[in-house]
């Protein structure tokens, strides 16, 4: 069967000296696999037609047999020039296509998270140079996901004084909690919970990437939201950490 969708790549590999395996999250299929043969030909039909970061329309030929699908033709719909000249709004495209194909499992369909990364990758090649950008795209993409976390007061207990954020628990967790279940935590003072509360509730990154943090609230920050999506989303430490060296 021919399927017509509409796709951004995930990933590409050679396949061949002149193939290549191209992972894509499309709109109603969800992630697929194919085959591009002769892709990386100087006169193949796809050359330009398909890059990462950027929409295309794909065309391919479902096998029903195994989930590597042979690609048909390939027609680029929106080529996001932005991050061929933006290097750190490429960096940040780049996380959140990484994330996304982790945290994707093959053939699951879910039109929600097309539209999501869809977005996201708009708004990062206007806001992703900022380095409030990836934090606010992670609580969107933790929100989108069912994980929010839970800042409002103690996961355990309900209380809110002496707050800090754990990993496990999916949130924040009071001293007398933490004490009691020898629970990992990060410190994070009152300001920065607060902050996060604020981008969470942020439905675009306009806002958040103008809040200028101190050094003390970057590096709390990022300490929680590298804990955390690595925590809920099975991901290694250095996905993330790559996108902050440079920062
Ligand atoms: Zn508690």
């Amino acid at each position: 069967m021919i399927i017509r969708a509409t796709a951004i790549p995930l990933a590409c590999y050679p396949y061949s000296s002149t193939s290549q395996i191209v992972h894509w999250l499309t709109r109603y299929q969800g992630k697929v696999s194919t085959v591009l043969k002769g892709a990386m030909r100087p006169r193949s039909p796809f050359l330009g037609e398909y890059d990462l970061f950027s929409t295309s329309e794909l065309l391919y030929f479902e096998k029903r047999t195994h989930t590597l699908h042979a690609g048909k033709e390939c027609a680029m719909l929106h080529r996001r020039d932005r991050f061929r000249s933006d290097w750190r709004a490429m960096q940040a495209a780049s996380y959140l296509t990484a994330l996304i194909n982790r945290t994707t499992p093959e053939e699951a369909p879910h039109p929600e998270l097309f539209v999501l990364f869809d977005e996201l990758l708009d708004l990062a090649e206007e806001y992703g140079r900022h380095t409030n950008f990836v934090p606010w795209a992670e609580l969107q993409f933790s929100r989108h996901h069912g994980h929010t976390p839970h800042l409002a007061d103690c996961v355990l207990c309900g209380s809110i004084k002496e707050l800090r954020f754990c990993a496990s628990q999916g949130g924040t967790v009071c001293a007398v909690c933490s004490r009691k279940h020898k629970l990992p935590m990060i410190d994070c003072a009152p300001d920065v919970i607060a902050m996060l509360q604020t981008w969470l509730r942020a439905d675009h990154p306009a806002g958040p990437v103008k809040t200028q943090l101190t050094p003390r609230q970057s590096l709390a920050l990022n300490a929680v939201m590298s804990t955390f999506m690595m925590y809920q989303f099975s991901l290694p430490p250095n996905l993330r950490e790559k996108l902050f060296i440079q920062a």
